[in-house]
């Protein structure tokens, strides 16, 4: 699908646009990139976590593992140069540019369970249910949902391993691309988290812009 619209400064991107378009909080979004198509995922007005899953297309078991993309990255932030890793040890996308410079790779994705466990409410929704929507048109369900990378969201560790999401530090309009390194399934969760800072306590839009770079 190409969408024609108004392409603002921080988001041209050099090369052919194949899909542009904004997701409120609590929407799914989900599509299959080639190898070498690219990704860009902009926070809008900031502190809005994007919850976000790969799997190889080929075969979709092979999906992004955390602890192979921390080990390998040495870092549990992604950033610009950051590659992220599937369970089988392939590269499924790179970071290739990032303006924000912090991204979660521990603090998985929000649900139901956990909210009434940890805040004793069903919540607005949550990124386990939107994750479910954004994979059923691939034929994946609940049990394909691994632990996820937040982008935007901030969850720094103290030296004694206290660990916690605290408020974002992205700003408006900062963003991430990302390279395919193969064929992948791409699927996201714009979060409707409201009892914590995920999101700054006010989930906000995302844009998603998916390009094919010129060569
Ligand atoms: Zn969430």
């Amino acid at each position: 699908m190409t969408v024609t619209r108004e392409v603002g400064e921080v988001s041209d991107v050099d090369g052919e646009i194949l899909e542009d378009i904004t997701i409120p909080a609590g929407q799914p979004w989900g599509r299959k990139l080639e190898a070498g198509q690219r990704l860009r995922i902009i926070d809008l007005e900031g502190k809005q976590a994007v919850d976000f899953l790969c799997y190889d297309a080929a075969a979709p078991q092979d999906r992004y593992n955390a602890a192979n993309t921390m080990k390998m990255g040495a870092n549990i932030f992604l950033r610009e140069g950051s590659v992220l890793w599937s369970d089988r040890g392939n590269r499924l996308m790179t970071v290739v540019i990032d303006t924000c410079g912090y991204h979660d790779t521990i603090g998985g994705c929000c649900s139901e369970e956990m909210n009434r466990i940890r805040y004793n409410e069903a919540g607005p929704g949550n990124c386990r249910d939107t994750f479910e929507l954004a994979l059923k048109p691939f034929g994946l369900t609940r049990d394909d949902i691994a632990t996820n990378v937040n982008w935007f969201m901030y969850v720094p560790v103290g030296k004694d391993g206290t660990m916690a999401i605290v408020d974002g530090i992205s700003k408006p309009g900062d963003y991430v691309d990302l390279r395919a390194e193969r064929d992948v399934i791409c699927v996201a969760s714009n979060c409707t988290q409201i009892f914590n800072p995920a999101n700054g306590f006010e989930p906000t839009p995302v844009r998603i812009i998916t390009y094919a770079p010129r060569l």
